[in-house]
């Protein structure tokens, strides 16, 4: 057994029942084999051991009450996982599946994600059980503030930075961010993805779906390709998704279908983006009612048909592994060209395998999704500077980012015998700056 076949081994045998943390172990930890092989004093030094355990977990109750004076208590967690490159970084999830698995699978990924987007960051993750669907605001409120209330002690702008992912945007930003102001009195980058009239960036709400389509750009573009006149699905119709489609219609690329946790639409002309913003971000609504409005579309109850419609590209950003198998020999039979993740771990393990054998250019979340936290990254910039980058600023340093990330996880592959294997290529990259941070500090 080698060492990284021992260390998921073990992991597995000392942290039952977390699937999902499993599965992001095993994909980043196989990825990593030839730099084992080629780092032995990385095995004396516990490095994946330490590198796999959360430098810290924090596990809380968060009580509230809804409009009807009924009182009801959810989990908090915030899982500090890594702080070799940076302070903690990593998005809130507000979402009933939360559980300790689903925050450190995407603690994990964080920490690698975080690295490869060349900026000062740690890994961390953190939300809750809560659903905040079908709460009124003030219910939502209440919520964030008895969250902020135990949160607050254990985030700082220097010391970790959560910011959004699923179930929290730019509301529960808002209320959690009032909230530690008042207990802390001070305005400071302690959240990102802040409104743009209390120290929020430009660019910030539109940055992982744009981040996403420029990498697909670039990786056809290095394949003397593009996405103009490409057809394209796009799961998921939340922020990632939404501007995943503005930026890919921008470029020329027609997107047919998106979904919600209900069902999917499929519009053969292209999805008309300003009805499912209307119906997502002002209304709040069911996606189901753009068929309603738009004549000549279908709507299909459930979530896996989307895959079955024919596309070139194909950009999960809902949520884990909605593509399975069986999704994944859909979509190449069907002659998919490009599969990008805007979701984390939106692709069972052995769905990737498919895509890849099937010579699919696939680009894996911790790379492709990267431009969010990026963006993160320079919101913190600018708050800590106090001042702001116009749009154009922030989108070209968003773009070239993406442009890097993306030839650096090549490069990786390349000088790793394992070209075109993207998965494995950004797992390396990301990890060797954090390793160096981490031998560099001794045994911590
Ligand atoms: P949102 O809450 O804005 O949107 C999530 C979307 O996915 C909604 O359409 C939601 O449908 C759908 N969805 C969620 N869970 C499921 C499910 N179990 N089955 C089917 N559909 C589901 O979240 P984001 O757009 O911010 O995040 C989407 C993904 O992108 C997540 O994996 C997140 O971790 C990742 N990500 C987000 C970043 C960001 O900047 N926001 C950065 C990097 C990654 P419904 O409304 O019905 O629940």
């Amino acid at each position: 057994m080698n060492y990284v076949e021992r260390v998921l081994e073990e992991l597995k045998r000392k942290n039952p029942n977390e699937p999902e943390f499993h599965q992001a172990a095993t994909e980043i930890l196989t990825g990593l084999a030839p730099v084992t092989a080629r780092h032995p004093e990385y095995e004396k030094a516990a490095l994946l051991e330490r590198f796999v355990e959360p430098e810290r977990v924090i596990l809380f109750r968060v009580p509230w009450t809804d409009d009807n004076g009924c009182v009801h208590v959810n989990k908090g967690y915030r899982v500090q996982f890594n702080s070799a490159i940076g302070p903690y970084k990593g998005g809130l999830r507000f979402h009933p599946s939360v559980n300790l698995s689903i925050m450190k699978f995407l603690g994990l990924e964080q920490i690698l994600k975080n690295s490869l987007t060349g900026l000062p960051i740690g890994g961390g993750k953190g939300g809750s059980d809560f659903d905040p669907k079908e709460k009124s605001d003030l219910e939502v409120m209440r919520f964030c503030q008895s969250f902020m209330t135990e949160l607050y002690r254990h985030i700082g702008q220097d010391t970790d930075v959560p910011a959004g992912d699923i179930g929290v945007g730019g509301r529960e930003i808002g209320y959690l961010f009032g909230q530690y102001k008042r207990i802390r009195d001070e305005h400071v980058g302690v959240l990102t993805g802040r409104g743009l009239s209390y120290g929020g960036s430009l660019v910030r709400t539109e940055a992982t779906g744009y981040g996403l389509v420029y990498m697909a750009e670039e990786a056809l573009a290095c394949r003397g390709d593009s996405l103009a006149g490409k057809t394209a699905v796009i799961s998921g119709s939340g922020n990632v998704a939404i501007y995943a489609c503005e930026k890919a219609a921008a470029l020329g690329a027609k997107v047919v279908a998106m979904y919600d946790s209900n069902g999917y639409v499929y519009d053969r002309e292209g999805i008309k983006l300003d009805v499912v913003k209307r119906i997502k971000e002002v209304e709040r609504g069911r996606i189901k009612e753009y068929a309603a409005r738009v004549k000549g579309t279908e709507y299909h109850e459930g979530c896996k048909g989307i895959w079955t419609i024919p596309c070139d590209v194909a950009l999960p950003c809902a949520t884990q592994n909605e593509i399975d198998l069986e999704s994944a020999n859909a979509l190449i039979r069907n002659g998919v060209k490009l599969v990008a993740e805007g979701a984390n771990m939106p692709t069972t393990l052995d769905g990737i395998k498919a895509f890849q054998s099937a010579g699919v250019v696939f680009l894996p979340a911790k790379a492709a999704n990267a431009g969010g936290v990026a963006t993160s990254a320079l919101e913190m910039a600018q708050s800590s500077g106090r001042m702001y980058w116009r749009f154009e600023e922030v989108d070209a340093k968003l773009k070239h980012i993406m442009v890097s990330i993306y030839h650096n996880m090549d490069n990786a592959a390349k000088e790793y015998g394992v070209a075109g294997d993207f998965v494995a290529g950004a797992n390396i990259a990301g990890f060797m700056k954090v390793a160096d941070a981490m031998m560099a500090h001794g045994i911590v």
